[in-house]
């Protein structure tokens, strides 16, 4: 499989070598140059088979000729043998005719464990391959990094810096990076915002000098192994609810566009979707952009979801790829338009094609809430806000009661205690058995201030298993 970048100017590449890039060299995001497509009677023939199997015919022609079957076979076992359910993702019935996808039974209690379990796995066996190092940086409001830590702790050619906002993550976030121990795990605390974090490793993408040749690897969603990982579960859920001879509608709680674009490829590789619904809270870019075709940045608004607290959706730039007949040069100059004056619309039929598969809502932090209780008292699941914004865009946005209707389940409620408070639905939940005694863990993590260099000089001392690059 070969990949391409979005905005047309970049190299193609293997899967292995999109793993381990970052951003396209134009800028670009890399996709599949061709999506396989499997017929009915295939996905039929997949009931039944456990998750991990399924996991390998659905990403199979992702990783061909980069990862020999055997091997991948195996990465996939270990990856969903963490999960703490046998199902890995259940299917739980709320009503009549709709489900909660439950993605948070990995680690860390979010979806993202799904894809970087595997992502850890995949970077370890490749440059074990190769005989090569990497180091990792990323920035985080929370999920991501514990749920990046978690996958790379075992890895033995990768070292792991994850930057997180001092004092403005909550302790059970901080605890779930902190209390991991190893010495190719390096978590910061910068005396600076999100923003502050994410800038720097940007910064430190666009010059990696302090890195003495080492290769920087990225772990957010604009890197494509992630997104292949979560198309898997649209075809678990899907074929246990009928599929593929009835379709399935998908409502998913939507920050950086990453989670239901894979939705959106699983429908393009022959999975029955008709409906896929973006669930935002008040920071509304992505339902802006469906409900009336503009794609215009706003400031950001923190709310009782903070996983999706985000002003620009970057991997928009995939479906808008496809949109736009995947003419890079388009992209190009619709993300230029983007920056320099902050906002774009597309031409109508183009936005008209988007709403024939997409619908979407805004749920503010009451109607959050609202929903948290509303299903609570209805059958006694306790949501998490993420998901309850799913929920509640999925009753309003619905197409078809006939069709069955899952909304993912995006973390487990006791992440976010705030909200469940807030809902008024009685105490927050218990820590599940394997972190019971997290607050008692020894935390390991270093303090910077909001400044490049000492970060990077951080960085390049520590980077080779905690000793100098
Ligand atoms: C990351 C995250 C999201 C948003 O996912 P995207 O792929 O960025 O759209 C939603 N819910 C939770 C709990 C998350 O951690």
């Amino acid at each position: 499989m070969r990949y391409i970048s979005t905005r047309g100017q970049a190299p193609a590449l293997n899967f292995e070598d999109v793993l381990l890039a970052g951003l396209a060299s134009d800028g670009g995001l890399y996709v599949p140059e061709n999506l396989p497509r499997f017929t009915q009677e295939e996905i039929a023939s997949w009931a039944g088979l456990p998750y991990h199997e399924l996991a390998f015919r659905v990403m199979r022609p992702f990783v061909a000729g980069s990862i020999a079957d055997a091997d991948f076979k195996k990465i996939l076992e270990e990856t969903y043998g963490v999960f703490a359910h046998n199902a890995v993702a259940p299917l739980r019935q709320l009503n009549g005719n709709e489900w909660v996808l439950e993605l948070f039974h990995g680690p860390t209690l979010a979806f993202k464990d799904f894809a970087l379990q595997l992502l850890g796995r995949l970077l370890d066996h490749v440059l074990s391959k190769r005989g090569e190092r990497v180091v990792i940086m990323g920035a985080t409001s929370g999920d991501t990094g514990s749920a990046a830590i978690e996958g790379c702790k075992a890895c033995e050619h990768v070292d792991i810096f994850i930057m997180h906002p001092h004092n403005r993550v909550s302790e059970v976030q901080r605890r779930q990076m902190t209390t991991i121990l190893g010495d190719n795990i390096h978590n910061i605390a910068v005396e600076g915002n999100f923003d502050d974090c994410q800038e720097m490793v940007k910064a430190s993408f666009a010059d990696q000098g302090f890195l003495k040749g080492t290769r920087l690897v990225a772990v957010n969603s604009i890197n494509w192994a992630r997104i292949m990982a979560q198309i898997v579960y649209y075809f678990h859920a899907a074929i246990q609810l009928g599929g593929p001879a009835r379709s399935v509608a998908f409502s998913v709680p939507t920050g950086n566009f990453g989670d239901i674009f894979a939705g959106y490829l699983a429908r393009n590789m022959g999975l029955p979707i008709s409906q896929l619904i973006v669930a935002t809270n008040r920071n509304d870019i992505l339902h802006r952009f469906m409900s009336g075709n503009q794609y215009v940045k706003d400031t950001l608004h923190p709310t009782l979801s903070p996983s999706m607290d985000i002003m620009v959706s970057s991997n928009f730039e995939r479906l808008l790829f496809d949109l736009h007949g995947r003419n890079g040069a388009a992209i190009a100059n619709l993300m230029d338009t983007f920056k320099q004056g902050g906002g774009f619309s597309v031409e109508e039929d183009r936005w008209t094609e988007a709403r024939k598969l997409f619908d979407s809502l805004a749920v503010d932090d009451a109607a959050t809430c609202e929903t948290i209780a509303e299903v609570y008292n209805e059958c006694g699941e306790l949501l998490d806000p993420h998901t309850a914004i799913g929920v509640r865009a999925a009753r309003e946005c619905r197409r078809s009661l006939a069709t069955p209707m899952v909304t993912l389940g995006t973390a487990h409620p006791v992440k976010f205690p705030e909200a469940v408070e807030k809902a008024g639905v009685g105490q927050a939940p218990a820590l599940p058995p394997h972190l019971a005694d997290l607050f008692q863990r020894e935390e390991r993590c270093t303090v910077l201030p909001n400044d490049l260099k000492q970060i990077q000089t951080f960085v390049s001392q520590h980077g080779n298993r905690g000793k100098p690059l």
